[in-house]
């Protein structure tokens, strides 16, 4: 049997169920992330070599670049001056998708001069690091405001939203098919002490109204994820979007078409663990269900894009070509960690296809760059 590594929060479960608490397997992912001390992303910077895993914008600058370029076209063919706007970022991590986005934006000073900032974060530890990150551009005069959550985003001009390994990190409920129907994990201590996961409580009317179409096609044993608060947040930015104008991109870990499945994973130090291993030690995360995420858009009126993978995405927006342009000014190493580098963000076998990408903007708006009009989807 495998051991288990205790944590403060390992212990910290099990007292609460000892006391006769109730914890579903979303429940216990809040906690395991987001607990104000002992939580995953509260605590420390888990990117980079020395961390647990690493992110697009962390493997090259030309990253949030071209969102940068692709919000400054966006601006320019459905706003344009004076119209201000907002930028915001969801789950920023360490804050370098926003200083590189805000890079290629200067570049277009009327662009520039109509951007606010604004980071969605939960974490004080990244916050913190986001500020540092962030400082030349804050020194510079840039507004840039944090928020709790989307709710206190301004409502006076449009959105421009960007998320990367945002939706991924929201807690999922796990479902399974019983003989007397679904029934939702919840957390239990095993007679031992250690801690597990059962099928325990009925799935309500609710939730089974809300689950997606291949919950149809369920056998006994099989397993369904749903992300209930995903949906709903990007249900609110879909509705901002159609109220104040403007756009969102969203990429992440997931898949397009509704399926059956346990995605539920723990990375620590780069390695996989159980999801029950090092809790707040271990990064959670879940792979997003695009289609789950499109179907909760649809219901506002917004024209939504996707999902393409983010191979295809990129090079439709000219990743390439900027990537030779920056070589061409290189030295020799740093040529070769350009080729690496756009190679694992393109490249089929590396991220290209697991990471996909949708696109939303308001209804009257141009077809945004990277789609064609067949990827519009409502
Ligand atoms: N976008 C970054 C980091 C992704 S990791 C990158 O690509 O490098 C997830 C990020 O989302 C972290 O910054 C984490 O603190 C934040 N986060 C996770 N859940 C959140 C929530 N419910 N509200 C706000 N921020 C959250």
């Amino acid at each position: 049997m495998t051991v288990l590594h205790d944590t403060a929060l390992t212990q910290e479960l099990r007292s609460r169920l000892l006391k006769g608490e109730l914890l579903t397997l979303g429940d216990f992912m809040t906690v395991a992330l987001g607990h104000p001390i002992h939580g995953y992303y509260m605590k420390q910077d888990p990117f980079g070599a020395e961390g647990d895993f690493t992110t697009a914008p962390e493997i090259s600058q030309i990253f949030g670049e071209m969102i940068g370029l692709w919000m400054a076209n966006f601006w320019q063919e459905n706003l344009g001056p004076p119209q201000r706007v907002h930028i915001v970022e969801c789950g920023p991590g360490r804050g370098t998708l926003f200083a590189d986005l805000l890079r290629a934006a200067k570049i277009l000073p009327q662009f520039y001069n109509c951007i606010s900032g604004h980071l969605v974060e939960m974490s004080p530890t990244l916050r913190q690091k986001q500020k540092d990150t962030l400082r030349p551009y804050l020194e510079d005069g840039l507004s840039i405001t944090w928020h709790d959550s989307i709710d206190s985003l301004p409502k006076d001009a449009p959105l421009l939203i960007i998320c990367n390994e945002f939706f991924d990190a929201l807690p999922i409920e796990q479902f399974v098919r019983t003989p007397k129907g679904w029934a939702k994990k919840a957390l239990t201590l095993t007679q031992d002490g250690h801690l597990d996961f059962c099928p325990l409580l009925p799935a309500t009317a609710h939730e089974k109204n809300a689950f997606p179409p291949a919950s149809a096609a369920a056998n006994t044993g099989d397993l369904l994820e749903t992300c209930f608060i995903g949906q709903k947040i990007y249900r609110q930015m879909m509705s901002r979007i159609a109220q104040q104008k403007g756009c969102c991109l969203i990429f992440d870990y997931g898949y397009t078409e509704s399926a059956l499945g346990d995605s539920f994973q723990a990375l620590h130090k780069h390695q996989y663990v159980s999801v029950l291993d090092y809790v707040g030690d271990a990064d959670l995360t879940a792979h997003v269900d695009f289609s789950s995420l499109l179907a909760a858009g649809h219901k506002e009126n917004v024209h939504q894009y996707g999902a393409l993978t983010m191979g295809a995405f990129l090079s439709n927006i000219g990743f390439t070509d900027r990537a030779r342009a920056l070589q061409a000014q290189a030295s020799l190493e740093q040529q070769q960690q350009i080729e690496r580098s756009s190679h694992r963000l393109l490249s089929p076998d590396q991220m290209g296809n697991l990471f996909k990408v949708i696109a939303a903007t308001h209804a009257d708006a141009a077809l945004p760059a990277g789609f064609a009009p067949i990827h519009k989807i409502s």
